[in-house]
């Protein structure tokens, strides 16, 4: 393996467009069958999972490219969907979703033709969709919005690094993502024209400032999506990484395997297994993404001893309410992903019509504790704008002391008390006045 990153190539394309794309305007009298099968056909070797929904749309808008084919990351990866034209041969696409074609948006448009394969071609409203396809909604500059509303640029001691906490840093290492997601804190940078080598640059620079603080442990390796980078360029970045003596875990922030889910491949794999302790975030937002591939890929990644965690940005009318909510972390939990944070979505510019409410989070929560397996309620958390890092948002459960006891509402609502004469809030306060009876355990005082 070389260590000189100036080195490293990206793995090579298949040539793009093998095929000539059919123009047919809707699919939708394609019945798609739940359902599973591999790609099994007689020339050819096993590649990867292949629904029969996804194997429906590479028959019908790619009849040229065989099972295996499809199958390789690099041909999805080279064959992405970059234009609504291009699209709109296979969808049919809504009124604002052509006008959004003709305007300047921050985020260029992109999906891999797996994942066009999952939307629903005569709805506008699906939510894997909408996620994707963009909407003239993103033109618009509205209260509190801005372009680095995390403040991620302002916390860049290097190019390309964020130190916002104390102990990990956020090593962004590509500007590349298989897909776009309209609603991307990065938006500002990610999908910019030409951008790969520039930001190799920058590794040097960002691998210098770690090894000279010794007080980071753990490294977020994100982007744009590290697993849009070859194995090689992975290879390299991990292991001058793990050279580190005082990073103690390494983790990689990632929607390819649901996106892309062909990336993970065997030899990405012997790659990963390298460098443990590894742990990955798996960007999910709705349970419609779970498909057969996607399961296959987490089933892959977590055969490989990596903990796998979800991050799921709360979105409206896509993911904002409780059943579907539930659905998909029951689901990320069947596939070996625990789930981990649900974001309040970030004010990045034009993403208005995707925000909820910063309470509706706290309501889906409290709309799946005690209904499901605490293992798949994850952690809402509202992150900052301006830097200030996530702060978690939970229900408050505590309803204050009543003497000796502490006053608590369970998940039907119903009042319980708790003896529990050591706390101090029951015994030495009362600056507020209330007295004990008033107080909710000192956060009020
Ligand atoms: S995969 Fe992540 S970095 Fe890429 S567009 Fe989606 S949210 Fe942004």
């Amino acid at each position: 393996m070389s260590s000189n990153i100036a080195e490293i190539e990206q793995s090579p394309m298949e040539p793009p467009s093998l095929l000539g794309v059919q123009n047919h305007s809707v699919y939708s009298d394609i019945s798609f069958p739940v359902g599973m099968r591999f790609a099994v056909e007689k020339e050819l070797p096993p590649a990867f999972a292949i629904s029969e929904r996804s194997d429906a749309f590479r028959r019908r808008f790619y009849p040229e490219v065989n099972l295996k084919t499809w199958c390789d990351w690099h041909w999805q990866y080279a064959n992405r969907i970059t234009s609504l034209e291009q699209l709109g041969t296979m969808l049919s696409l809504s009124p604002d979703e052509l006008d959004a074609g003709t305007g300047l948006a921050a985020l260029p448009f992109a999906v891999t033709p797996y994942y066009a394969a999952q939307f629903d071609p005569a709805n506008p409203a699906d939510p894997l969709r909408r996620t994707m396809v963009p909407t003239t909604a993103e033109w618009d500059l509205n209260p509190g919005e801005s372009a680095d509303p995390l403040g991620e640029d302002g916390h860049s001691p290097v190019p390309g690094l964020v130190h916002r906490y104390p102990d990990r840093v956020l090593f962004l290492a590509t500007d590349a993502c298989s897909a776009y997601c309209r609603y991307c804190t990065r938006s500002r940078r990610v999908g910019k024209p030409g951008s790969t080598s520039t930001v190799r640059k920058r590794w040097p620079a960002a691998i210098e400032y770690i090894e000279n603080h010794p007080e980071v442990r753990d490294v977020l390796i994100s982007g744009g999506d590290p697993l849009t980078m070859s194995d090689a360029a992975l290879d390299h970045l991990l292991s001058r990484l793990r050279r580190i003596p005082h990073i103690e875990i390494i983790r990689i922030g990632s929607k390819a395997p649901i996106v892309m889910p062909q990336r993970i491949t065997p030899s990405l794999l012997r790659v990963l297994r390298r460098y443990h302790p590894l742990l990955m975030s798996i960007h999910c937002t709705h349970p419609g993404e779970l498909t057969p591939e996607a399961t296959e890929a987490l089933g892959r990644l977590a055969d490989a001893g990596i903990p796998l965690g979800s991050q799921t940005v709360l979105l409206k009318g896509i993911n904002d309410d409780v059943p579907t909510m539930t659905k998909l972390m029951q689901g990320l939990l069947k596939t070996r992903v625990r789930p981990y944070y649900l974001y309040h979505c970030d004010p990045v510019q034009g993403s208005a019509h995707f925000r909820t409410h910063i309470f509706k989070g706290v309501d889906i929560v409290r709309g799946m504790r005690g209904h499901t397996t605490g293992y798949a309620i994850p952690t809402y958390v509202v992150d900052a704008p301006g830097g200030g890092g996530k702060i978690p948002l939970m229900p408050d459960y505590v309803q204050g002391y009543d003497g000796e006891d502490l006053v608590l509402r369970n998940y039907e609502g119903n009042l319980y008390r708790s003896y529990d004469p050591a706390a101090p809030a029951a015994h030495e306060c009362g600056d507020c006045g209330k007295g004990c009876s008033g107080c909710n355990g000192g956060s009020s005082c």
